[in-house]
């Protein structure tokens, strides 16, 4: 009989003894809660845990538990790890921390296009959030569910269902809740911390975006543009972007969203979502990018000029499909 990738990973966590887990550049709520999920629970375990990201989280993020304890790095020079944990990451290169190649490598992810990099690789595109894995995976290593472990947990499937918005949420979706709130997680508390966090800047940056917001086919898509003039008129960064991609689709007629948020070294990364049949994954995929049918992104080159046209293009056509189908 064949093993799962499930039990072959608690297999191999318990053979070993220190631990390097990291997540993508640019962490969101299901990377970090993926991440420190699996931290205490290895730490239940009696292991040793280093946390390595690329990027800080989202300020708001910074009170849930740990968060102090992950280090910003862009490259591992030393470590004694004996396994990297790797989440929600297609590939090695999306964690943006150089110096991970060649380890005994551990990767655990939720998205279509996953390459496969690990020594044990346990991809499963039906799970609503990594969280959701991660959850299992903790119940199969046998270690109890703490308040810091669940909240993680929540935290994860709380924002990468974009709070119970998109498609893939299952019963199991809501068992898991279930027992993180069984657990001591307060859902409205939850909400609170994790939407209802503007500063008087963001709102001043959600005023500037949707007042310079295109609006295309017919009222089905909407672009927005971020650049550093509109953060300097608000007093914002670019960590007070996140989010903000969602206030469009809730017009009812708008069923796809571009954010182009134009970097300072001229790259463009393209952020997309969408309702229902409408695959914006698809495109992200052509360009090289990933995530999922209802919210994807990927880099390109710029200037802006040179490839707007051809996304819009892009996300009309993907819309016209995708409105064929729709329940
Ligand atoms: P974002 O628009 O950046 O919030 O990302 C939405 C979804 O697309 C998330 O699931 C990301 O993991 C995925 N995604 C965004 N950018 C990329 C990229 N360059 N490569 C692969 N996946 C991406
Ligand atoms: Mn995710």
């Amino acid at each position: 009989m064949s093993t799962s990738p499930k039990t072959e990973i608690c297999d191999a966590i318990h053979a070993r003894r220190r631990f390097l887990i990291t997540s993508h550049a640019r962490p969101d709520g299901d990377s970090i809660g993926s991440q420190l999920a699996m931290a205490y629970a290895l730490e239940a375990l009696g292991k040793d845990v280093r946390l390595v990201n690329a990027d800080p989280a989202p300020e708001h993020y910074m009170e849930f538990p740990g968060l102090d304890r992950i280090e910003i790095a862009r490259a591992v020079v030393e470590t004694d790890a004996e396994a990297l944990i790797v989440m929600e990451s297609g590939d090695l290169t999306r964690t943006g921390v150089g110096g991970l190649d060649g380890r005994f490598t551990i990767n655990i992810d939720h998205h279509q296009g996953n390459r496969f990099y690990g020594t044990l690789n346990w991809v499963d595109e039906s799970a609503a959030a990594c969280g959701e894995m991660v959850f299992d995976l903790i119940e199969a290593l046998g270690v109890p569910l703490t308040i810091e472990i669940a909240t993680h947990v929540y935290l994860a499937i709380l924002t990468d269902t974009g709070s119970f918005h998109y498609a893939n949420i299952t019963p199991k979706t809501f068992e898991i809740c279930r027992r993180t709130v069984a657990a001591g997680v307060n859902p409205g508390a939850m909400a609170r911390r994790v939407f209802d966090q503007n500063s008087f800047g963001k709102l001043r940056l959600i005023g500037a975006l949707l007042a310079e917001m295109d609006l295309l086919d017919g009222g089905r898509l909407a672009a927005m543009y971020l650049n550093d003039e509109i953060m300097n008129a608000t007093g914002t960064t670019y960590n007070d972007t996140e989010g903000l991609i969602n206030l469009p689709l809730t017009a009812r007629e708008i069923q796809a969203v571009v954010f182009f948020k134009l970097g300072a070294d001229g790259d463009i990364h393209v952020s997309m979502r969408s309702k229902y049949d409408v695959d914006v994954r698809a495109i992200a995929a052509r360009h090289g990018g990933g995530g999922h049918k209802n919210a994807a992104g990927f880099k390109v080159k710029g200037p802006l000029a040179g490839v707007r046209d051809g996304i819009l293009l892009e996300l009309a056509a993907a819309i016209e499909l995708g409105v064929q189908s729709r329940p």
